[in-house]
């Protein structure tokens, strides 16, 4: 995997898990109240990225409420930490009812929303932030069990 420099100027060192944090304790009353479980796995070791954690953490506010919005019954989110050699990726998996192809080729459009009340914002502002920190948003797998977000960013190497 290649990623690019990011394009950010008010970066600062941050554990992946503080960012995760946040956004959980900025979710977790939305999550409890439609009576969902939650899943957090970390990985074995901190992880460290180079990023602006209030955009980070907005971006996966919006995953995971994208997540309780795809889910009719109740069921279950998880997030899961993985660190590679050269990026850490975060996924966020829901057992919502997923999307179709044609709506999956759409969610990054500005405005693009299959809600009564959505705005179509999120995933794209969402897109362009992790874009402008090197790293991808993606569709890992979406189906009537579910949907997988992937959130990875460059990882902060020991000799940096
Ligand atoms: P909004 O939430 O306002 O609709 P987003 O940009 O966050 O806008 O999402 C765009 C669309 O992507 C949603 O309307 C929905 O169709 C689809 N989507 C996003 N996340 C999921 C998910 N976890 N499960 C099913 N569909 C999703
Ligand atoms: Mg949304």
């Amino acid at each position: 995997l290649q990623f690019s420099k990011p394009n950010l100027s008010q970066l600062k060192i941050e554990s992946m898990e503080s960012c995760i944090k946040r956004a959980v304790s900025i979710m977790e009353t939305e999550i409890d109240r439609n009576g969902h479980e939650l899943h957090v796995h970390y990985s074995e070791h901190s992880v460290f990225v180079n990023v602006e954690k209030d955009k980070i953490v907005q971006v996966l506010v919006n995953v995971l409420k994208n997540a309780v919005d795809a889910m009719d019954e109740v069921g279950k989110i998880g997030i899961r930490v993985n660190r590679n050699d050269n990026f850490v990726s975060i996924e966020v998996s829901d057992t919502g009812f997923g999307m179709s192809e044609v709506t999956k080729a759409k969610i990054f459009e500005p405005f693009f929303t299959t809600k009564g009340h959505g705005t179509g914002l999120g995933l794209s502002i969402s897109h362009k932030i992790i874009q402008d920190h090197g790293g991808r948003l993606e569709v890992v797998r979406t189906g009537p069990q579910g949907t997988v977000f992937s959130v990875m960013l460059p990882v902060v190497s020991a000799t940096e």
